[in-house]
């Protein structure tokens, strides 16, 4: 199949009230333009001088979302365009955050990254964590950045029940945040294995990669 037909196809099997973040991260700038071309126009990158290298060479009306790990060092790269960061893990990167979006007259959105799988790879804050950035915040701390929801990645294993309480786990985390924080509405979760069961379970942001362009090669 055609990237243009699994893009529908991944369409076909979602609410419209969810948006679909195409992960194009390894995929030469035609693949995004295939995508583009059938109508998709938010992209998730998770390097940073890859995804600005295929935002300045692919069309202006593109969303790009930065949905991997970020180095505090490299955030300056993409502060004059990103439109989402994802993968907000530690409040030291949200004061960098604040500080490029500012440095660019912007404010930025992003989500908080909690830890959900039971994975020790995996990045993300932890409850307390996240209150006391909620609390930092609401204090008025980081006035160039819009927190505008949580983000997290399950377990990579085939056990749907896990997966399951994982995404539970994070909706509660969202819902407990949304109560504090009234611009917090996205809670980005799921990807091509998973998305489903995180959709059922409260997500509004899938991130989907393989199943629209392929298998990666690293
Ligand atoms: C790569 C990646 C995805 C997409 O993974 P697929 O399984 O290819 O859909 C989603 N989220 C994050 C954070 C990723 O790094």
């Amino acid at each position: 199949m055609s990237i243009a037909e699994n893009l529908r196809q991944v369409l076909s099997t979602i609410p419209p009230k969810v948006s679909l973040v195409a992960v194009s991260k390894t995929k030469p700038e035609e693949d995004l333009l295939a995508a583009y071309n059938a109508g998709q126009r938010i992209f998730g990158e998770n390097k940073i001088q890859e995804m600005t290298r295929k935002q300045e060479s692919l069309p202006k009306d593109i969303e790009w979302h930065m949905i991997g790990h970020v180095q505090s060092n490299k955030v300056k790269y993409m502060a004059p365009y990103v439109n989402l960061i994802h993968g907000v893990d530690r409040e030291k990167l949200l004061k960098e955050i604040n500080k490029q979006a500012a440095k660019n007259n912007r404010v930025i959105d992003c989500l908080l990254q909690m830890h959900i799988a039971q994975e020790e790879t995996k990045f993300g804050l932890d409850a307390s964590e996240l209150e006391q950035i909620i609390k930092n915040a609401l204090a008025g701390a980081y006035p160039n950045v819009r927190l505008v929801g949580l983000m997290g990645m399950a377990t990579f294993i085939p056990d749907q029940k896990q997966i399951r309480a994982e995404f539970t786990q994070l909706k509660q985390h969202f819902d407990n945040t949304a109560n504090q924080l009234e611009q917090c509405s996205v809670l980005s979760m799921g990807m091509s294995g998973d998305y489903l069961i995180a959709i059922e379970e409260g997500s509004t942001m899938i991130r989907v990669g393989s199943k629209i362009f392929g298998e990666r090669n690293y």
